[in-house]
């Protein structure tokens, strides 16, 4: 079941110091997963990044125009070249990354990638989800009937993490608190479709919100002020702290070398 990143911090990194370059990166999990609890053996369904650009365009006056920056394929990671050469040239503070396996019967193709990226409550958002939703899609109709229809009808993929993340963007569209939009996506979705396996990942490029229902979860700290929560540890560091399962975790980035805010909260 695919695997996913998001990064915040003070300071610029490249993505290849996230997605590439640790010896137990996204890259690598996405031919050679450690912990991949549910099924699947390889995430080579297609992968994606988007990452946030608003030092680069600080300038513009556009608030559109600050990105995030959204790359996305529907071939293996490890497959494209030019990403893996770009990775090592693009810096940002913050971003989302994954790499897919489609959950049979759903549709591979570059839109049903994650990240999904989307306006709403005055920022733009990056969404990813980690899991599959039981019984989709039935199971989910009714939730789905509470979505305006435009919402239905411009829904990215015909895929239960699409439809995820149409419902927590409708409600941060509609002033809920993303941290509660977010718990409150998964308890409907458990109560509609119960043993789903919710791993959502929502970041802003200000803060990162994440679940962890069924799979993996780790975070940690970084010198800079940084923190990077990740499905899978990037490497052997036992910085690495694994999240709960059943857990809310929401970080911030550190200012001038203090340590991130880390909060993991039963969800
Ligand atoms: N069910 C989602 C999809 O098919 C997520 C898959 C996964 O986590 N492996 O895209």
């Amino acid at each position: 079941m695919c695997r996913h990143l998001a990064h915040v911090g003070p300071t610029p990194v490249t993505l290849a110091s996230l997605l590439t370059e640790p010896s137990h990166s996204l890259l690598v999990q996405s031919y050679a997963p450690a912990d991949m609890r549910g099924g699947g053996t390889v995430n080579a369904d297609g992968f994606g990044a988007g990452w946030y650009v608003r030092d680069l365009l600080s300038d513009s006056s556009e608030d559109h125009a600050r990105g995030p920056v959204l790359y996305r394929r529907d071939d293996p990671m490890w497959t494209d070249g030019s990403f893996l050469d770009l990775a090592r040239a693009v810096e940002t503070t913050a971003l989302v990354a994954a790499v897919r396996s489609a959950t049979v019967g759903m549709p591979v193709s570059t839109a049903a990638c994650a990240p999904f990226r989307g306006e709403a409550g005055g920022s733009t958002w990056l969404f990813s989800h980690n899991g599959v939703v039981r019984g989709w899609p039935p199971s989910m109709a009714d939730l789905a009937a509470t979505l305006p229809a435009l919402d239905l009808l411009t829904l990215e993929a015909a895929t239960d993490s699409a439809l995820l993340w149409a419902l927590l963007r409708a409600r941060i569209a509609t002033g809920k608190d993303p941290v509660d939009a977010v718990a409150g996506v998964v308890t409907d979705a458990l109560a509609a479709a119960p043993g789903s396996r919710l791993n959502l990942l929502l970041g802003d490029g200000e803060q990162v919100v994440a679940t962890a229902v069924d799979h993996a979860l780790s975070y940690r700290a970084w010198p800079d002020g940084g923190v990077t929560v990740a499905s899978e540890p990037l490497d052997d560091d036992p910085a690495w702290t694994p999240v709960p399962d059943g857990s809310l975790l929401v970080a911030r980035p550190g200012e001038g070398h203090d340590p991130p805010s880390v909060a993991v909260a039963a969800l």
